[in-house]
């Protein structure tokens, strides 16, 4: 296999803070020789865990970027017992563009485990499959239901095959305190990033942290809370662990949305209202939205039901639907004895 093309200005062997840059070829109408930079920073001390803290996979998901470049800034090497590299903002000039994709159109999300000698999305894949990923023992990649979608904000995992794996993911799903979690299965091709570490037996926490294209106060708490908890659950950041208990906190609910029916599309171009609120209850057949007709305003609205019961998890944030979008996603309540 050929060394990757991608560049990085820090050296990962050395202690303390650094910031620096990771870059990528660029080739534009206006710039021939250029690169993309992805900021990225290390904070060393001693032994411990390397953990990799990744957000803007998605680069309108914007909650998790926000706390990574609060940890950029605040995290100071004599609060560290090992190893964090944080990458804020990996898709940046999606991020910028306030898109999902890449302005090339590549979904980065499904582009591991990547190619040295591919597109500049493939190229950095291939970087952290084949650089960082190795030297990670937790990769946490911080996502959010983006412009299109309102998640329930909570932590959330694969149900992976290896039970030692599974449980460590378990427990680092619950370091985050959310009050909900989910499991999640992938249900649009594959190529993803948590799937890569997974199958590196790497202790891999990921989040849906809300989403609808803003970053609310409640939301950066709950980023940056679980965050810097999951740091300390995991031995590389000091400090008192916190539990749902001793904070005072019911336990968190853990919605199984494995059964792919829980994903409910429009089957038709419309304006979608929701009649139910992620986290709300939800029994077989209830309403959970409907559609409006924009070129024929008399036609009465179109329910669109739950197809399982259990709670309603995601909600569409952009109200203008096309035939096939996804318009709300469904979960059960599991209990976390059947994950052990
Ligand atoms: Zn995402």
């Amino acid at each position: 296999m050929i060394e990757s093309p991608v560049g990085c200005t820090i050296d990962y062997t050395r202690q303390g803070k650094q910031v620096g840059h990771l870059s990528l070829q660029k080739i534009t109408n206006t710039a021939g020789w250029a690169s993309t930079f992805v900021q990225l920073a290390q904070i060393a001390n001693g032994d411990g865990p390397t953990v990799l803290v990744l957000a803007g996979n998605h680069g309108d998901e914007y909650e998790g970027q926000v706390a990574a470049l609060r940890l950029l800034q605040e995290l100071e090497p004599g609060q560290v017992s090992g190893r964090v590299i944080v990458i804020p903002v990996l898709s940046k000039a999606a991020a910028k563009a306030n898109t999902r994709n890449w302005p090339s159109g590549a979904n980065f999300n499904r582009s591991f485990p990547g190619r040295p000698d591919g597109p500049p999305n493939e190229q950095l894949a291939d970087y952290l499959t084949r650089v960082l990923f190795p030297m990670a023992d937790v990769v946490i990649d911080m996502h959010s239901g983006g412009r299109s979608a309102w998640f329930i904000p909570c932590s959330h995992m694969h149900v992976v095959e290896d039970p030692a794996q599974r449980r460590a993911m378990l427990e680092g799903m619950e370091a985050w305190n959310s009050d909900w979690h989910y499991l999640y299965i992938d249900v649009n091709g594959s190529g993803l990033l948590p799937v890569e570490a997974e199958n590196q037996g790497k202790l891999v926490i990921t989040t849906e942290l809300g989403g609808g294209g803003r970053v609310p106060a409640p939301v950066h708490q709950l980023a940056w809370s679980g965050l810097t908890n999951v740091l300390r659950h995991v031995g590389v950041l000091e400090g008192e662990v916190q539990t749902r208990a001793s904070l005072g906190l019911p336990p968190a609910v853990i919605l199984d949305g494995r059964n792919p029916a829980n994903i409910v599309v429009s089957p038709e171009d419309g304006l979608f209202e929701a009649l139910l609120e992620p986290g709300e209850p939800v029994s077989v057949g209830q309403p959970v939205g409907r559609l409006w007709f924009v070129d024929t305003p008399t036609r009465p609205p179109l329910e669109l039901e739950a197809p399982l019961g259990g709670h309603v998890a995601v909600t569409k944030a952009i109200p203008v639907v096309e035939q096939g979008d996804c318009v709300f996603v469904l979960g059960q309540p599991l209990d976390r004895s059947e994950l052990l």
